[in-house]
């Protein structure tokens, strides 16, 4: 469903060019659930940007469930992107001043829903994160592990094909980790497409399967969740995020 072929893309401020994909090839099929590793700066979260239509791409070619994107409108990306993807980010991305459930609503109101059924939705998929009781809290009044919780939840509501979470665990200890990574897992079980970018190699052997990114490319390597445990594979700048932000 998502595959990309020979794809590049470069930052490019003033005379300055940054290389970042430089000739990506990948395939993630329907349901998969996978891992994307990487040192730091290897271009883990523009590849993320690009699978999930925030961001386009220089050149190569970029196919979503046989449809090519290329030069999409803003406007056009924004509609292909509410239907096909979720997306979890490390730092939560909550509105600040809006309650958990207004949050996990937000989705639905970009795509017109009324208010009602809109917010019906998010306190059910807030009981599914298992947060029904926090449904009118202010995301700072929830622990790192709760507030990514309600970003899962918000990443759902809409019923997206494929969720993309970039180090959805890098803020939160290692327990509030694998609650989160439970969590993310059931998401999978229900038939979704999951790719989870991760520094740890615990997190990223829950998965079935795992991208190296290296020097702007997918490394071809046979690479099972179990080698990933393996620290011979692990540059210096792979060290798992700092442990132990607030839960
Ligand atoms: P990762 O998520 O693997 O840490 P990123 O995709 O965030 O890597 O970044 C890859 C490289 O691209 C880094 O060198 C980063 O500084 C650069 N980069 C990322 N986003 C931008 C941007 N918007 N403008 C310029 N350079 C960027
Ligand atoms: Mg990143």
């Amino acid at each position: 469903m998502i595959r990309l072929r020979d794809v590049h893309k470069a930052y490019r401020s003033g005379k300055n060019v940054v290389e970042v994909l430089r000739g990506v090839d990948l395939d993630i099929g329907r349901g998969e659930m996978v891992a994307v590793m990487g040192s730091s700066g290897s271009g883990k979260s523009t590849l993320m940007n690009v699978v999930g239509l925030l961001d386009g791409y220089d050149s190569g070619t970029y196919h979503l469930d046989d449809s090519l994107i290329s030069k999409l409108s803003e406007t056009r990306a924004a509609k292909l992107r509410s239907r096909y993807i979720g997306f979890v980010f490390q730092s939560f991305h909550l509105v600040a001043f809006k309650t958990a459930a207004e949050n996990v609503a937000l989705p639905l109101y970009y795509q017109g829903v009324g208010r009602r059924r809109r917010m019906a939705a998010a306190h059910e998929y807030l009981d599914r994160v298992g947060l029904a009781d926090r449904a009118s809290h202010l995301p700072s009044e929830l622990s790192g592990g709760q507030k990514q919780r309600v970003a899962i939840a918000r990443a759902l509501v809409a019923d997206p094909k494929i969720v993309l979470a970039d180090e959805p665990t890098g803020a939160l200890d290692t327990k509030t980790s694998y609650e989160v990574m439970e969590l993310l897992a059931s998401v999978h079980e229900d038939g979704r497409t999951l790719v989870v970018v991760t520094h740890e190699p615990d997190i990223a052997a829950m998965t079935e399967r795992i991208i190296h990114l290296r020097d702007g490319r997918v490394e071809n390597r046979a690479a099972t969740p179990e080698a990933a445990l393996d620290p011979s594979h692990l540059g210096p700048s792979s060290a798992p995020a700092a442990a132990g932000a607030a839960v």
